[in-house]
């Protein structure tokens, strides 16, 4: 596999060196951008494998970005690390909704990123055929069309399926009913929002037969998120 390739959306000059400097040693191509409009521009060229955008740049801000880059549909997969400074710590949950796969507060640690980097990586690869995702109990086998709790099968009807192996590939990022009609329904049915709730309850009811209902998160005024972390 060639090295993944990272950009680096930040106007400080000194911290996009530092970040890049650490990228660079640990085997990562690092493309560089100091607004918004170079990243566009380097997006559509070099298609990167992951974004890490600083919250506040010159023309735009990388939370505006981060937004318009997740409703593009060709770059919506793109996996986003939001950077932000301290003061704006209580911005994270709408850096979340606003589609960015995790954030990272400065200063941070060359380790530090590098490991969130990883994980986000891990987490965004999209399940090719055959592929075993696990996300702690359950695992999601894309071949079989199975997802299993410990060794017991998860009954589930198609759309449940459906909908938890999005989520399961998906985790920790808050999709909203839209956004769920769109991915898992497909933009050109005629779904109303509330059935998402209904097939929301039937796949708590069946993943609550392993005690594993609490990863399908409500997310107040956003959405529903996977998550195995604790709320
Ligand atoms: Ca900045």
């Amino acid at each position: 596999m060639s090295a993944r390739q990272i950009l680096v959306v930040e106007d400080e000059r000194p911290i996009r060196d530092m970040i890049a400097f650490g990228l660079r040693r640990a085997g990562y191509v690092v493309l560089e951008a100091e607004d918004c409009r170079e990243a566009r521009t380097i997006i559509a060229d070099a298609r990167p494998d992951l974004l890490l955008v600083d919250w506040m740049l010159p023309d735009m801000s990388g939370l505006e970005l981060t937004r318009q880059l997740k409703k593009d549909r060709d770059t919506r997969d793109l996996p986003i690390i939001m950077l932000t400074a301290r003061a704006e710590e209580h911005d994270k949950v709408t850096g979340l909704e606003g589609g960015a796969d995790d954030y990272l507060t400065k200063p941070f640690s060359p380790r530090e990123l590098l490991a969130r980097i990883q994980a986000v990586l891990r987490r965004t690869a999209p399940a090719g055929e055959g592929e075993v995702v696990q996300q702690e109990l359950l695992s999601l086998d894309t071949a079989g069309h199975r997802v299993m709790a410990g060794n017991a099968t998860v009954a589930l009807g198609p759309t449940e399926y459906r909908l938890l192996a999005f989520f399961m590939t998906h985790a920790e990022r808050v999709y909203s009913r839209s956004q769920l009609l769109d991915r898992v329904w497909g933009g050109n049915v005629y779904v109303e929002e509330r059935t998402i709730d209904v097939h929301i309850r039937r796949l708590r009811k069946a993943l609550a037969d392993h005690a594993v209902e609490h990863y399908v998160q409500t997310v107040r005024g956003a959405g529903y998120r996977f998550s195995t972390r604790p709320v």
